[in-house]
């Protein structure tokens, strides 16, 4: 389908300090657009530089602004005279002290503080929410459950809660929260985003996206005895911002959207990687006994046995087709957003010691 981006207003990106955001930024400046990139600290070079390249080499504009999902109102100067808001920013890690504190409370009470923001601006016609399948399940397990045995836009995640599976809990609770706001009015329509696990290169050197800690696994060795075979969807982060930038601009765009180029797992995904790096790299080449997972995962790898028993070796089907056919997507291979985001992490020495 095709759209044209407005570049009549500016348009707001929260948390574009992030990897899927950064792509979404580099996306909105090339189509000319001002985006205006809301950040934690717009000083912290390490953190924004690269948004400032592209903003130079681009025919858009960027202007950085200081918000934290935390502070009430915090996003509102960055919002001022924005017909489009992306909210991007939320935590995405597993490894937390305090699920609560460190994933729940910026996930849910950020979305408040933001589509609150988008209340009070009138200017605001578009919301995309960055929500997530994990919005739509929590364990591979759960695809049993759903209609016809995939996912499909209709599925909640029931599985997850603040003590298992957190991260999932953190984005179900948002994005609940987020269509509870959005139905409460009529002024703006707001479009979620549901990706499954997102790979592919970063626009910045130092990404901290979780997505990076399972290709780090990869790499280092972690997994040179075999990896567990849990299923899962990955989709190409290119593929996701142009998911973000369809559900902004293109008319047709509705509702919740899964955005998953592939049905896969974690042995699948290496295998992609042998041809160009197995001969330097430790690279699983193959599967860990799911009975050994369950045996060693709560001590090696963190792996509850709850999470083995409803991931390993079992399949993860999500039905895509709604995206694909009313945004007009297309999905690069598997094996080319693999390599592209290996071969990068190898290029700025993530896997030297
Ligand atoms: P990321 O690189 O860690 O980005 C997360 C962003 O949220 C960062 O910009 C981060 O800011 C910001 N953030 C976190 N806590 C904040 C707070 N208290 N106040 C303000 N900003 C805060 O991870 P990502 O993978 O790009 O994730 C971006 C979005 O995509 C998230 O909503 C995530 O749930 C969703 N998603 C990601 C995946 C995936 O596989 N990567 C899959 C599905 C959905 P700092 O840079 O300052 O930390």
């Amino acid at each position: 389908m095709p759209y044209l981006v407005n570049t009549s207003a500016p348009v707001l990106v929260t948390g574009a300090s992030g990897y899927v955001a950064g792509w979404i930024v580099k996306k909105l400046l090339e189509r000319g657009a001002t985006v205006h990139g809301a950040v934690r600290d717009p000083k912290d070079e390490a953190k924004v530089g690269h948004l400032r390249t592209m903003a130079e080499n681009s025919p858009g504009g960027l202007k950085l602004f200081k918000a934290d999902l935390l502070e009430p109102g915090s996003y509102r100067p960055a919002m001022r005279g924005c017909a489009t808001v992306f909210h991007t920013a939320s935590p995405f890690k597993t490894d937390v002290n305090d699920p609560q504190a460190d994933l729940v409370d910026p996930a849910l009470e950020g979305t408040r503080n933001v589509l609150q923001s988008v209340n009070d601006t009138e200017t605001v016609s578009k919301v995309v929410l960055t929500s997530s399948c994990a919005a739509i399940y929590g364990d591979a397990a759960d695809c049993a459950d759903a209609p016809g045995g995939r996912l499909d836009e209709s599925v909640w995640n029931t599985t997850s809660s603040l003590d298992y599976q957190p991260y999932s809990f953190s984005k179900t609770v948002a994005e609940r929260e987020a269509w509870r706001i959005a139905d409460a009015q009529s002024r703006w329509k707001m479009v979620a985003v549901n990706p499954s696990l997102v790979i592919g290169p970063a626009t910045q050197n130092a990404p901290t996206s979780e997505s990076f800690s399972i290709m780090q696994q990869m790499g280092n060795g972690t997994m040179k005895a075999g990896a567990p075979r849990i299923g899962l969807g990955v989709v190409d982060v290119r593929d996701l911002a142009d998911a973000h930038l369809h559900a902004a601009f293109d008319p047709a765009a509705e509702g919740r959207n899964i955005i998953s180029g592939h049905e896969t797992d974690l042995v699948e995904m290496a295998k992609t990687l042998q041809p160009t790096f197995g001969s330097h790299y430790p690279l699983p080449t193959r599967a860990l006994p799911k009975s050994l997972v369950w045996l060693l995962g709560p001590m090696l790898g963190g792996l509850r046995r709850k999470f083995v028993s409803r991931n390993v070796n079992v399949k993860w089907r999500a039905d895509n087709s709604k995206a694909t056919r009313s945004l007009g997507l297309t999905y690069r291979p598997l094996d080319v957003s693999m390599n592209e985001m290996f071969g990068q992490m190898v290029k700025v020495g993530a896997f030297d010691d």
